[in-house]
């Protein structure tokens, strides 16, 4: 192997650059070096990449936080794993120690959120604040890792980590054997949401979405019916397909769209928000929570869902074949950056050791 690899560089707000950079060595005791098999784009990385940034990251780490690969190298404290593994990786994962996780709020866990580079709580993501998966090689702690089946394509086993956020909003609004379901937003987020509350019984699910790619995807991923929110009355149209009542189940994956959210909701309804949007504020009057007996509840990272989601991706109980668009390689990553920008892509991914797959990538 050699002594160096092609890595993509956050420069700072706008700025992604390939380099060659050492490859990672052992030097914690519990640490393993991953051959990266996969890397997505998420989109954390594109608020980090706008200027101004949206996400805080730390200039001059490689970048890229949701990957997967195979173990091939462990330091002498390694037990979970082995050289030839193929794991995943929780890239915020819970220490296991500190008081939130002994408590059972493993995404409140104290040394995650400790970050030596702001002056507020912030998970201490790689590929933010530290080197991350958008090389060749990558080093993590053994406690991030999970054991996979190496024949399960890695393009799939990098979206544990989002299906695993997608579950933790699911797990929220506990959905119950045919209830009316609304997903606001489909990205890749809404996607996976659309997939799991399918997956879980719900019995109608209305997405709204203004895009026709996303529409039509989320159609064919599990949706009932799609509402354009500019072009229809969306909370209307919720209520004519519900007999009148509005949606049992919301799950706002946009960031913006809490007010919509409380519009198109029935009594007692439980609404998840997922979306992240720092710059929006809501505007509905709280009597409408009083009368309606609504809940809210926001959603932040996974909380003990990465196993749920490996064991969902593993049994190929999704078709979540559908929402990667793109898989390239490393060296495509500036394409691959501007087709996520411009929201043409759903999950593009990278692999930075090579693949048989070429899917999307013409
Ligand atoms: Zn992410
Ligand atoms: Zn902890």
């Amino acid at each position: 192997m050699s002594d160096t690899m092609l890595a993509a560089i956050f420069q700072g707000p706008g700025d992604l650059e390939l380099e060659r950079r050492p490859v990672p060595q052992i030097i914690a005791a519990d640490d393993v070096i991953i051959r990266v098999g996969a890397v997505g784009i998420c989109g954390s990385d594109l608020h980090a990449l706008h200027n101004p940034p949206e996400h805080p990251g730390h200039p001059g780490v490689i970048f890229g936080h949701e990957f997967c690969g195979e173990i091939v190298a462990v330091g002498p404290a390694v037990k979970n794993v082995a050289v030839g593994d193929s794991v995943a990786v929780d890239q915020n994962p819970p220490c296991g120690r500190c008081g939130p996780c002994k408590d059972g709020r493993p995404n409140f866990c104290e040394p995650l959120f400790d970050n030596p580079y702001l002056d507020y709580a912030w998970p201490n993501t790689p590929g933010f604040f530290w080197d991350g998966g958008m090389a060749e090689y990558v080093k993590v702690p053994a406690y991030f890792t999970y054991k996979v089946d190496p024949d399960v394509p890695k393009h799939l086993i990098v979206l544990a980590e989002p299906l695993g956020c997608a579950l933790n909003a699911v797990n929220k609004v506990e959905p119950m054997l045919g209830e009316h379901a609304v997903v606001i937003g489909a990205g890749p987020i809404g996607l996976l949401c659309i997939m799991a509350l399918r997956h879980a019984g719900v019995g109608t699910i209305t997405v709204i979405e203004p895009s026709e790619t996303r529409a039509a995807v989320a159609l064919e991923v599990g949706a009932d019916a799609v509402v354009n929110p500019i072009t229809q009355d969306a909370a209307a149209a919720v209520r004519e397909r519900t007999d009148g009542k509005g949606a049992a189940i919301i799950i706002e994956a946009v960031g913006s769209q809490l007010d919509a959210a409380i519009e198109l909701a029935a009594d007692e309804a439980r609404i998840a928000v997922i979306g992240i949007n720092s710059a929006y504020h809501a505007s509905f009057s709280p009597i409408t929570l009083t009368t309606k007996e609504l809940r809210i509840v926001g959603v932040f990272l996974m909380r003990y869902t990465m196993q749920q989601a490996l064991d969902l991706i593993q049994s190929n109980a999704l078709p979540l074949e559908r929402i990667v668009s793109h898989v390239l390689p490393l060296d495509q990553v500036q394409e691959g950056i501007d087709l996520a920008r411009r929201g043409e892509g759903l999950k593009i991914v990278f692999t930075p050791n090579g693949s048989a797959t070429t899917k999307g990538s013409n």
